[in-house]
């Protein structure tokens, strides 16, 4: 049964399932803040460039749920993140867009014994992403500067379409759920275009 930890190890979610479904590096601002956030909080550095990893959202067991809690980066947010309130690793994230079939973890910000060793498919909303090296992304990597050309999003989809597993209702409690049982959600009204780390 696989787990994700945060470096504390106060939280830990079990997973019905051990697959990663896909992985992608991520240039958006959202990733970079949430992740700067928690480590301005004491939490992990984060990569320069991040590998955000998906997983059927069906937790079978949680422990140190008090220690979990909820955030959102703006009102306005689409996704919400559990940090640990102690160490602040993010265990979790949602996006709207996921609707509780899947959630991301990056690993980097938190511990878990899944498999890492799957390769990014994609490098997404990289004309956000304010530094020079991306000797990280492979040739064989989709490169996506935005979303905004329909030809490119359609060709994203073609090679994302088959990676993204069916809704299946969880045997245990999907990862929404246990976003409404922690404490939280507070929203950091964090500015758009703000560095939190001076590096
Ligand atoms: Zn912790
Ligand atoms: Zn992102």
């Amino acid at each position: 049964m696989s787990v994700i930890k945060c470096n504390c190890e106060k939280c830990k979610i079990y997973l019905h399932e051990s697959k990663i479904h896909y992985s992608v590096f991520c240039g958006c601002e959202d990733c970079r803040q949430a992740g700067e956030w928690g480590h301005s909080k004491g939490g992990p550095l984060p990569e320069k460039l991040q590998k955000l990893i998906y997983v059927r959202s069906d937790i079978k067991e949680v422990e140190g749920k008090k220690y979990m809690h909820a955030y959102q980066l703006r009102s306005n947010a689409r996704s919400t993140r559990i940090y640990c309130k102690e160490c602040y690793s993010i265990i979790g994230i949602d996006h709207i867009n996921y609707k509780d079939t899947v959630f991301m973890l990056i690993p980097q910000l938190c511990k878990t014994d899944l498999d890492l060793s799957i390769k990014q498919v994609a490098a997404i909303f990289m004309n956000d992403y304010p530094y020079k090296d991306i000797s990280m992304i492979g040739e064989d990597v989709f490169f996506m500067r935005d979303f905004k050309d329909e030809n490119i999003n359609h060709k994203y989809n073609t090679l994302m379409r088959p990676l993204r597993p069916e809704y299946k209702k969880p045997k245990g409690i999907s990862f929404i759920q246990l976003i409404k049982e922690v404490d939280g959600v507070t929203v950091l009204n964090l500015k758009q275009g703000q560095k939190i780390l001076n590096s």
